[in-house]
């Protein structure tokens, strides 16, 4: 998905200075953001006072949609630069296509991986037919500066690891948990997890103290360390913790989101991550007169996406409180 909101705003993150060294209890609410015409969906990240979980640096929820009598989803082809996108489904399909000559259609549980490096251009689209029901998430990974001039790539897993516990089935999207590693690369140490829970089930997942995480509730009613969490909301959670405490009272689905905190700073607006206000320009400039940079995206329906103007302030890395 794109970030279609008319009024984008640049957003500096990353950097030491954001990152809770011990475990917390953070709940952050969702800000309700239209994309097009009928599609509404929460962004928890970035949030207010709260940028970035590990690399993961941008995630929307949406559904689930009763899109039967609708077109669905039609995010038309708009560019990316310097991160990952991660299309993660619970019920529907998405018909993706990019500007490296991919089509494919991604499914419940199945991972679709952009990696967009220097550039790339994509559209996504609900199928003809498709199901009743959408209901998904859509998520970024910053690229780490030694990487994010990458060549661009597609790559779609069907079949992903999974680590099962009474109640529980973890299935893994990206990097690793307890020893069971995603086939998707990554260019940080990094974890995004799918975590299904039956009514009833209390349990422990074991986490990496290294890491920060974060838990979104996609389905159900669930008590993430003791806090109860309702379908779209967010609980960060810090560092140092070697185990994560969940009680289901419903059957229940989450996105467990962690990663060693990004220790660099980025300028994150609309779709690009760059390292400055000139490299955003220079995308959107390229965007916009159609350079050969971001490709072409064949056959999708309908006209690309212009990008939407600039704001008028400059924006400069922020300095990073914890190196002063
Ligand atoms: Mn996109």
């Amino acid at each position: 998905m794109s970030n279609l909101d008319r009024q984008a705003e640049l957003a500096v993150c990353g950097g030491r200075g954001f990152v809770v060294a011990e475990p917390v209890r953070e709940l952050l609410s969702p800000r309700h953001v239209r994309l097009g015409e009928s599609t509404e969906v929460r962004r928890l990240l970035p949030n207010l006072g709260r940028r970035m979980v590990g690399a993961w640096a941008f995630v929307d929820h949406y559904g689930p949609d009763d899109i039967a009598d609708e077109p669905g989803m039609q995010v038309p082809p708009h560019p990316h630069m310097g991160l990952q996108t991660v299309s993660w489904l619970h019920e529907g399909e998405v018909l993706h296509r990019d500007s490296t000559g991919s089509l494919q259609t991604i499914r419940p549980r199945e991972l679709g991986l952009m990696t967009s490096g220097r550039a790339i251009s994509h559209s996504e689209e609900s199928p003809r037919p498709h199901a009743r029901l959408l209901h998904g998430a859509q998520l970024w990974v910053a690229l780490p500066d030694a990487h994010r001039h990458v060549e661009p790539h597609f790559q779609h897993h069907a079949d992903l690891p999974t680590l099962t516990a009474p109640g529980l089935t973890a299935t893994v999207i990206l990097g690793s948990l307890d020893g069971a590693a995603s086939p998707g690369t990554t260019y940080t140490p990094i974890v995004g997890a799918d975590l299904a829970l039956t009514a009833g089930t209390e349990t422990g997942l074991p986490l990496d103290p290294d890491f920060e995480y974060a838990v979104l509730t996609m389905s159900g009613e669930v008590h993430v360390d003791g806090v109860p969490l309702l379908p779209g909301s967010m609980l960060y959670l810090g560092c140092g913790r070697t185990t994560l405490p969940l009680r289901a009272s419903s059957d229940a689905g989450l996105m467990l989101l962690g990663g060693e905190p990004f220790e660099e700073e980025i300028v994150m607006w609309w779709n690009f991550i760059g390292r400055s206000h000139e490299d955003i320009v220079e995308a959107r400039e390229d965007w916009e007169k159609a350079s050969d940079r971001f490709g072409e995206v064949d056959g999708y329906p309908g006209d690309r996406l212009p990008a939407p103007a600039l704001p008028n302030a400059r924006i400069a890395p922020r300095k990073n409180p914890a190196r002063g």
